[in-house]
């Protein structure tokens, strides 16, 4: 171990959340990067975020959270109701005392787009950070003396010392590495988009105007809704089971389907349904846990290492989280190799246990009949300042908190 490592040449493939965000950490931990992604432009999808206090805490250690916080919105209350009778079941106070003094940062929600820019925009004005676009990593060589990308685009080479796989669900390099076959299709779909907040009307505008994140919960299919974009946008996601899943096909999971899924829920939530957004469906996909992140010179990031189920608003978190661990690890070792493996010894058990368990806070979420009865029994018991179920996922690892 030194103190103080030689700078290392690494390179980041993919430019989403997870690939700036470790650009970025990276370069502040005194590398050389130069992070290279496939589309011709960088870019989010029109859809928000929800970002923990982990998130948060992660944001911070990166350098933007004032940037995020701009634009961002912090929800006073996450509420879940009864898609079916419109009641409510239980809420998180997130300007309670309680809340402040486990977590200390807060809560937010953004327009993906707008978190997206603050990281780019942080990963231009950093002198050791170059960026790429139209670069599409076919595959990674490596020995004893580097690494070496291989583009699709171009015969040139990319030379690295160290290579961050940060290329997302369907990761090519993961796919070489790990070689774990396809994501695994969870037969649920989502549609989902913001829109200008004064579409919504009557009841919804409403909980629009509280500012509050609504999780409105029914048998097999769930409407989340929150602002973003200082309230300016209102963020809506439906999601539902689909009972035509068909491998290798899109015919399943259709706009109908959507509709008669949603055909039985109370009158605010089919009120919501239109304003939907129908642009793109997006079947939702997780893997199974793996802790074989590391090979060689080269480290998975992100969904490329730990794809997820949404139901716990994670995924982009756990990837700010890996991102603020790979940059403090490479920080510390000049040796790629024992920078890869500090990595991973603090964020593979951490991650594979989001990755579980929002697989089944999806079941919980879905239940029908007696089922959801008593997941709603038990939810109404838990006070607004009980945060002992989100506690372990909001609060990083440890090792990941600075000395203070
Ligand atoms: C419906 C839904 C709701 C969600 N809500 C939340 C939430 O509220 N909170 C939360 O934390 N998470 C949430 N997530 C998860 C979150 O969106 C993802 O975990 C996160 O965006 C992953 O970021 P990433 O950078 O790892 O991957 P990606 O965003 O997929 O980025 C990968 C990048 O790599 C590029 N790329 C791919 N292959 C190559 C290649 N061969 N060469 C070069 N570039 C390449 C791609 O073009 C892309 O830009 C949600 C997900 C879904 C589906």
């Amino acid at each position: 171990m030194s103190v103080t490592p030689d700078p290392l040449r690494v390179a980041v493939v993919g430019g989403g959340i997870g690939g700036l965000a470790a650009a970025l950490a990276v370069a502040r931990s005194g590398h050389h990067v130069t992070l290279v992604e496939r589309a011709s432009r960088f870019g989010e999808i029109g859809a928000g975020l929800q970002l923990a206090p982990n998130a948060s805490l992660a944001l911070e250690q990166l350098g933007v959270l004032p940037a995020v916080r701009r634009t961002a919105v912090a929800p006073p209350r996450l509420v879940m109701m009864d898609a079916l009778t419109g009641d409510e079941v239980t809420s998180l106070d997130l300007r309670s005392a309680a809340y402040t003094e486990r977590f200390a940062h807060p809560y937010l929600v953004t327009h993906r787009t707008d978190l997206h820019a603050a990281l780019l925009t942080a990963c231009q004005e950093h002198p050791s950070v170059t960026l790429r676009t139209g670069h599409t990593v076919t595959h990674v060589d490596q020995d004893e003396s580097g690494a070496r990308l291989h583009f699709a685009e171009s015969p040139a080479v990319l030379a690295a010392d160290a290579v961050v796989a940060a290329d997302g669900l369907r990761s090519r390099l993961r796919q070489a590495l790990v070689g774990d076959g396809d994501p695994v299709c969870s037969r649920y779909v989502a549609f989902r988009g913001a829109l200008p907040t004064r579409r919504m009307t009557g009841r919804m505008s409403q909980h629009a105007a509280s500012e509050a994140v609504m999780v409105w919960a029914g048998p097999r299919m769930h409407l989340v809704q929150y602002p973003v974009r200082r309230g300016e946008l209102y963020n809506q996601v439906a999601v539902f089971e689909s009972d035509h899943y068909t491998p290798d096909s899109d015919d399943w999971g259709t706009e109908a389907e959507l509709e008669e899924r949603f055909a039985g829920a109370c009158r605010t939530v089919r009120d919501a349904l239109p304003l939907v957004s129908r642009d793109r469906r997006w079947p939702l996909y997780d893997r199974l846990p793996v802790d074989t992140w590391v090979h060689g010179r080269i480290v998975l990031l992100g969904d490329a290492a730990h794809p997820m189920l949404q139901y716990l608003a994670q995924g982009a978190c756990q990837a700010l989280e890996d991102a603020v661990a790979l940059g403090q690890a490479l920080g510390r070792y000049g040796d790629p190799g024992e920078a890869f493996a500090a990595y991973a010894a603090q964020r593979t058990q951490r991650a594979a246990d989001i990755q579980t368990q929002a697989r089944r806070f999806g079941e919980i979420c879905h239940l029908e009949g007696m089922g959801a009865t008593f997941r709603n029994l038990h939810l109404r018991s838990r006070g607004s300042d009980e945060f002992d179920d989100m506690s372990w996922v909001w609060t990083p690892a440890a090792a990941f908190v600075p000395a203070r």
